[in-house]
């Protein structure tokens, strides 16, 4: 790993700097700049990941992200299935010595390279694993839910202090380009005040013994698992935190699915400036997911919002007296590339990483009042957090 490089700044920066590379502009200046990846830092000094869980996450796409990252590469697996991280190892150049179970997991804190553990389980699994990770020192990334409850989430906060080890939630959506220039419009004012938010997170969910619809595995039903993507845009484009919630709950008593946890969750979360969030979650939908951003002087949508890849942003306002569709031309960019690379620029710089796990707490704390609003059917309110739960710095969008 690359030795600690402090931003004396204060501003983030980029570890690599010295090592750009750029080709030269071949078209006319009314076209838009030519930019070269990077610059990728080498791969002798990049931040190595051990990886827990072989899932459909891990496989389809962390894994391959390390492709497009600019700090990052794997260097050690955990997994449960031997023969299934034998494989992946040959795919991805990882030493069979970095490979263990989960029982071996306390190998992790001796094997070279390891700087930061990937937490990519079941939610109900989070808790342990962080437990486990901060007692042998190492910095961890730990997938979304945090964990299934706010006592869980902060004795992780706590294990990582007293590990001295820095703790991201994997938000990745808050380092994608298309919600960072959405975010830059709101705080610009470009849409006027905020006054709601509407957004929908679906899913049609089949195999009934999958963890998802296990309680102890998964935390919850849907709210948990894709609900928290509008309830965590909700906060980080609006700025605010909600102060009160109603919620209610939809278990189709006849369908096996849904023996333990919800199919359906709608919530209304109310904050302070007087601004709504409205959002539905669902596993028993069609995939169907939005984001729209209501202002006094204009909108802007996110159709679809929350995927991988393919989101597409459109602004609407009133230009020359006419209402008039802005459709902004942002890169696509790898989001879990851009979420690993912000962890590796936080160690690399010993900085706080932005979606640390005050963030992920209070993500929690709502996800349980609006648990309690619906079991109870009335407006429940939530305290506000003690201090920002997003602390850290972001390189400038592109
Ligand atoms: P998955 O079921 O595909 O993978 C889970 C992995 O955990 C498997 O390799 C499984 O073998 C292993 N595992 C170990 N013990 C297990 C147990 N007791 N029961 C079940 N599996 C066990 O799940 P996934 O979709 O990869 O999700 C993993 C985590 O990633 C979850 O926390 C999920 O919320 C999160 N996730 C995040 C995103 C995102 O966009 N950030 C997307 C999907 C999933």
């Amino acid at each position: 790993m690359a030795a600690v490089v402090p931003s004396a700044s204060g501003q983030a920066q980029k570890p690599n700097e010295a090592n750009d590379v750029q080709l030269s502009q071949i078209h006319a200046a009314t076209e838009a700049p030519e930019k070269a990846p990077g610059p990728f830092l080498p791969v002798n000094r990049r931040v190595g990941f051990a990886i827990v869980g072989l899932g459909r996450l891990s496989l389809n796409q962390i894994l391959p992200a390390f492709a497009t990252s600019d700090y990052c590469k794997p260097v050690a697996l955990v997994s449960g299935d031997r023969p299934k991280a034998l494989k992946i190892a040959a795919q991805y150049g990882i030493a069979v010595s970095h490979i263990t179970d989960y029982a071996g997991f306390e190998k992790l804190k001796e094997m070279s390279g390891v700087d930061v553990i990937y937490i990519v389980l079941p939610n109900g699994m989070h808790y342990e694993f962080v437990l486990r990770a901060a007692k042998i020192g190492k910095h961890i990334l730990c997938e979304k839910p945090m964990a299934n409850s706010t006592a869980q989430c902060e004795e992780m906060i706590a294990a990582c202090q007293r590990g001295n080890v820095k703790l991201m939630i994997a938000y990745r959506q808050q380092y994608e380009p298309m919600n960072r220039a959405l975010e830059k419009a709101v705080r610009e004012g470009k849409l006027g005040k905020l006054r709601s938010i509407v957004a929908s997170n679906s899913q049609n969910e089949g195999d009934p013994t999958q963890w998802r619809l296990n309680k102890q595995l998964a935390g919850g039903g849907a709210l948990p698992d894709v609900g928290i993507y509008c309830l965590n845009a909700s906060r980080f484009l609006s700025g605010e935190e909600p102060n009160e919630v109603i919620a209610t709950l939809v278990q189709p008593k006849d369908d096996p699915r849904f023996k333990e946890v919800e199919a359906r969750c709608e919530v209304i979360a109310r904050f302070p400036s007087g601004m709504t969030a409205t959002f539905t979650s669902g596993y028993d939908v069609h995939r169907s997911a939005f984001l729209r951003l209501e202002g006094t002087d204009g909108f802007a949508e996110v159709d679809p919002a929350f995927g991988y890849h393919g989101s597409k942003l459109r602004f609407t306002k009133l230009m020359d007296g006419k209402d008039t569709e802005l459709h902004p031309a942002i890169e696509e960019k790898d989001q879990f590339a851009l979420e690993m690379d912000h962890m590796a620029v936080c160690v690399l710089q010993n900085q706080q990483p932005r979606t640390g796990g005050e963030e992920g707490l209070q993500d929690q704390r709502i996800i349980e009042a609006i648990y309690r609003s619906a079991r109870e059917g009335r407006l429940t309110s939530i305290e506000a957090p003690a201090g920002a739960t997003r602390l850290g710095i972001l390189p400038p969008l592109e």
